[in-house]
């Protein structure tokens, strides 16, 4: 469904992306683990279309997306969740999910869509008129999740859901991010806990420092000795 071919991005002279190549197979949990600085969210922000590449070709269901504008690239099936939510605090849950859905015109489908999103996350119910500020971390999270939602992504980036919360929460985000995927959305999860990512993912890719260093299905990277000495704090 998406590949990355010889990737490079830079902000201006300072290199962070040095030719990585990966694949999300449609209907998978793909993981992207690493350090911090590694590269994880710049290589997000790559494929949706926030950064151009230097160098190397990305191809979303057999067409490039390199150069491609962001609003397109999200309209193609490309939903991104940032790093850190980034809901409009000011604004009401349900205007934060509207939005999510400003590019579409169907409105007998953008109800049912709400209705879905407001399955996904029961805990989001009775506060649509809510200042999306005003909710917690978790709760920010999963309108975050629902506004992606909102623009029907066959493919959803999240970039560090965890980051944050408490742990019983963060396995309720991911509980939610495993029904997402059996609902049929394929998901590239970029993680810092990559304990609970490779619990969750079918397959992983390990950065540092702007490169791949490994890749392997997310059972075999748990028990890698080198991975769990240095990401699973074994
Ligand atoms: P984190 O989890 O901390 O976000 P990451 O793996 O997502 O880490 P990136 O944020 O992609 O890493 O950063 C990769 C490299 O690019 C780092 O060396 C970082 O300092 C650099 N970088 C990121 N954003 C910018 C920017 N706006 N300007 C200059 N350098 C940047």
């Amino acid at each position: 469904m998406l590949t990355l071919d010889n990737i490079s991005t830079s902000y201006g002279n300072i290199s962070a992306l040095k030719g990585i190549s990966l694949q999300v197979k449609e209907g998978q949990i793909v993981t992207l683990i690493g350090a911090n600085g590694a590269g994880k969210t710049t290589t997000l922000k790559t494929i949706s279309g926030l950064l151009c590449p230097d160098e190397g070709d990305i191809t979303f269901r057999g067409k490039s997306i390199k150069g491609v504008a962001p609003h397109k690239i999200a309209a193609m099936g490309i939903g991104h969740v940032p790093e850190g939510r980034r809901v409009f605090p000011r604004l009401t849950l349900m205007e934060n999910l509207e939005l999510g859905a400003f590019t579409r015109k169907d409105k007998s489908e953008i109800k049912k869509d709400l209705e879905r999103v407001m399955g996904l996350f029961p805990q989001l119910k009775g506060r649509e008129k809510q200042a999306a500020g005003t909710l917690s971390g978790g709760e920010q999270q999963m309108l975050a999740m629902g506004r992606a939602l909102m623009g029907r992504p066959k493919l959803l980036l999240l970039d560090e859901p965890s980051m944050g919360l408490a742990p019983l929460i963060v396995k309720n985000i991911f509980s939610i991010i495993e029904e997402i995927n059996s609902q049929g959305t394929t998901v590239l999860l970029v993680e810092q806990n990559a304990n609970v990512a490779l619990s969750t993912a079918d397959m992983g890719y390990v950065m540092e420092t702007g490169k791949i260093v490994m890749s392997d299905t997310a059972d075999k990277l748990l028990v890698d000795e080198g991975v769990k000495k240095a990401y699973l704090g074994d």
